[in-house]
């Protein structure tokens, strides 16, 4: 099977996409209001499309973290789904510590890209400086998942990339899935979570994050993103199966490359 082209099909080449959405979001703020004489209101439209982006947002986070529990990535309440809207600068994230059957979407937390509470009466995942700084640094992602998978996992904690040994991998990682660095005590007394995401940004100086779009954090678990939370969730659940399958082949053929 020929390898899937994530430029193609699961980001917005050029920030193509992320344009259309401003185009979007423009023409909402120019609807007709329905009761007055049909003149254009300025304010009043903006504010329909950010409520209806923001419970777009907030359903389709909700959605794709219950959907980690499906694909059996996540036990108790390990593992955390964000996705972002650009258009309106938010980020929907899981709250901290909620049990998975108490989620729902109106109890994701929302975020600015500063990572400040825009929305909730809970504290967000306590890896969101990790997830803000993604969405900073990646600028064509709209969802970042982070789980503690147990293959995935494993390679992260044995502190070693995921060699590419078969197509299965190579249709949705194209190249080897780096690890970070093991972060240094400095980096944990000035901030872990932030440090994290500076660790995973060094780790892809010469890859491209759109072509590879997971990482194993050192001594940690996974970091997974895409074109949106959804596609994040499903990146996921590959690389874990990679990860086993990965492990596999080295157990009966050491000196595969
Ligand atoms: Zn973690």
């Amino acid at each position: 099977m020929a390898a899937k082209n994530p430029r193609s099909t699961a980001y917005s080449p050029n920030g193509r996409g992320l344009r259309a959405e401003r185009v979007v979001a423009h023409s909402r703020t120019t609807a007709l209001n329905p009761r007055s004489t049909g003149v254009p209101v300025r304010g009043i439209p903006r504010t329909v499309a950010r409520t209806r982006g923001l419970q777009r947002l907030r359903e389709e986070t909700y959605k794709a973290n219950m959907r980690l529990v499906e694909h059996g990535l996540v036990v108790a309440t390990f593992g955390n789904v964000s996705g972002i809207d650009r258009s309106l600068g938010l980020i929907a994230i899981k709250p901290s510590g909620v049990d998975y059957a108490e989620l729902s979407p109106s109890n994701m937390v929302i975020l600015d890209l500063d990572g400040k509470k825009v929305e909730g009466d809970l504290n967000p995942s306590s890896d969101t400086k990790t997830h803000v700084r993604l969405y900073r640094e990646f600028p064509e992602i709209g969802g970042v998942v982070h789980t503690h998978s147990r293959h995935a996992t494993a390679w992260a904690q044995a502190c070693r990339p995921l060699p590419c040994l078969g197509t299965t991998h190579a249709d949705y990682f194209h190249g080897p899935i780096p690890c970070t660095a093991v972060i240094s005590d400095a980096q944990i007394a000035l901030d872990y979570e932030e440090q994290t995401a500076v660790q995973i940004v060094d780790a892809f100086r010469t890859i491209d994050y759109r072509a590879v779009p997971a990482v194993l954090v050192a001594s940690h678990g996974p970091f997974t993103w895409g074109k949106d939370a959804a596609e994040a969730v499903y990146h996921a659940f590959i690389l874990d199966y990679v990860a086993d399958m990965t492990a596999r082949t080295m157990l009966i053929n050491p000196r595969v490359k």
